[in-house]
């Protein structure tokens, strides 16, 4: 699969992307180094939700505060990159043997049937591969014990063994690793655990990014896997999907059904997706098609059919009595897809005080927005990036200088100020509190 093969041409990570940070493997001992920052973010992420539940809004902030943390920051990247096609090919292998299109979840297919299926397809010994599938009384939920994937002991080439139609024998889903290889692998997951049990201890959240797309199976399914092992009493780790995406929907559809059979909490935050020129520049030089959405409408459509999806399923939960059970942030600084959020909550039933959907801008931009839905009870976040102040900086200012998309918005916001002050000079209320009775839409 051209997509997952290391592309020299594409070896900088940084071509045509101006609004994500973007890591790059040195060594271990660098992995290590990030999980040390990612946990004194988490910290400050803590004092900051104690000190204002203190001092200010008592009881409101904690247990509420998030912290957002990049995998290709705590591992070697080129690992996801083999694990994502692992996963594709297992997806291709659904479709070649059992049929239907992607993930086994939705075809609710009992073991015996996917065993007459095997059989059909001329796989005879069926019986090791069989005892490996995961199922419940609905049917088989994944073919490969995914779970073992957050393991610290987990042997990646070992378990990813199909049974070949061709050869007649299982054979091996991903290349064989060295023990060094899966080794970093060990490493990564180690450091991604060790990060959320710190968020579980410090009642801190702790939200996975979404990356390039031949990353992205790999990092959606370790996070994944990982909800399904610390969300169990409430979403403590959020998965994040690109809307423009073309596979955004099913994606999230399938991880929401899973989340339901395996009974555990999901969290997700939705973006429309920061690579999209990179994307399509890889999919053209390296021949495969573009994984992105044809239009920006088609990307908006995608996201405001996603969020629906979430919102129905809150609804069915929260009439259930279980309303806590999906957790959302709707991260966009779009200001109709915000209107779309509010008013799709109200039409369904989902309102501000449920707490189960927030909003998130980034630090800087886009107040206008933060601000009034804050204002009128919405939960609303503000990404603030955190890191030393010789890296944080020139980064900054790097994507302030470099993307004309954000500095459109930015220029609004000016305008939407100098509107404001003109106003409170004429009606000579230069110091003035608003009262926050809002309805933002
Ligand atoms: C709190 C927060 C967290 C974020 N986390 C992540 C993350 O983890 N991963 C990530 O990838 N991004 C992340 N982003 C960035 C996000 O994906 C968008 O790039 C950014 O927010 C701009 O989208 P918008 O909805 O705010 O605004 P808009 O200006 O309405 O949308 C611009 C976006 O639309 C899409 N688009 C534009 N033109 C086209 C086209 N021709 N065809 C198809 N689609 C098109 C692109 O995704 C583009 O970035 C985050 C953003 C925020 C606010």
């Amino acid at each position: 699969m051209p997509q997952y093969n290391v592309a020299k041409t594409f070896a900088d990570r940084r071509y045509k992307v101006q609004s994500a940070r973007t890591y790059f493997y040195l060594n271990e001992a660098t992995c290590e180094r990030n999980v040390e920052i990612f946990q004194d973010c988490l910290h400050a992420v803590e004092h900051f939700s104690r000190q204002v539940t203190i001092f200010t809004f008592v009881g409101t902030t904690y247990g509420t505060g998030i912290t957002a943390v990049k995998l290709t920051a705590l591992g070697r990247p080129q690992l996801l990159l083999q694990l994502s096609e692992v996963i594709m090919r297992a997806r291709k292998f659904v479709s070649d043997v059992v049929g239907g299109r992607g993930n086994v979840i939705g075809q609710k297919l009992s073991a015996d049937e996917l065993e007459k299926r095997l059989i059909q397809a001329g796989v005879q010994d069926t019986k090791k591969f069989l005892a490996k599938v995961v199922k419940d009384s609905e049917g088989v939920i994944h073919l490969f014990p995914w779970s073992g994937i957050v393991d610290e002991n987990f042997q990646l080439s070992d378990t990813f063994r199909v049974p070949s139609i061709k050869e007649g024998r299982m054979v091996r889903l991903i290349s064989q690793l060295s023990a060094k290889e899966e080794e970093m692998f060990r490493n990564m997951i180690r450091r991604l655990n060790t990060l959320i049990r710190t968020a579980q201890q410090l009642d801190v959240r702790i939200m996975i990014d979404a990356e390039q797309s031949y990353f992205q199976p790999a990092i959606s399914r370790i996070t994944l896997e990982m909800m399904r092992k610390y969300n169990t009493e409430k979403a403590i780790v959020f998965n994040t999907y690109q809307c423009y995406l073309k596979e955004a929907f099913n994606e999230v559809s399938t991880d929401l059904e899973q989340a339901k059979r395996q009974n555990f909490f999901f969290g997700a935050k939705l973006v429309r997706g920061a690579y999209m020129d990179q994307e399509r520049a890889r999919a053209a030089a390296l021949g495969y098609p573009d994984p992105i959405n044809p239009t920006y409408e088609a990307t908006s459509e995608m996201y405001h059919k996603t969020l629906t999806e979430c919102l129905r399923r809150i609804k069915d939960l929260k009439v259930k009595g279980k309303p806590n059970q999906i957790a959302i942030m709707v991260a966009s600084h779009n200001e109709n897809t915000v209107r779309f959020a509010i008013e799709k909550m109200k039409e369904i039933g989902v309102s501000p005080e449920d707490k189960v959907i927030c909003f998130g801008q980034l630090l800087g931009m886009c107040d206008y927005i933060t601000f009034p839905l804050g204002q009128s009870g919405y939960s609303a976040y503000k990404y603030i990036p955190y890191g030393p102040v010789n890296e944080v900086l020139p980064y900054l200012s790097r994507r302030a200088m470099e993307n004309k998309g954000v500095l459109k918005k930015i220029q609004k916001e000016k305008t939407l100020l100098l509107s404001e002050l003109k106003r409170r000079l004429l009606k000579g209320q230069l110091i003035y509190t608003p009262n926050g009775d809002y309805t933002p839409v």
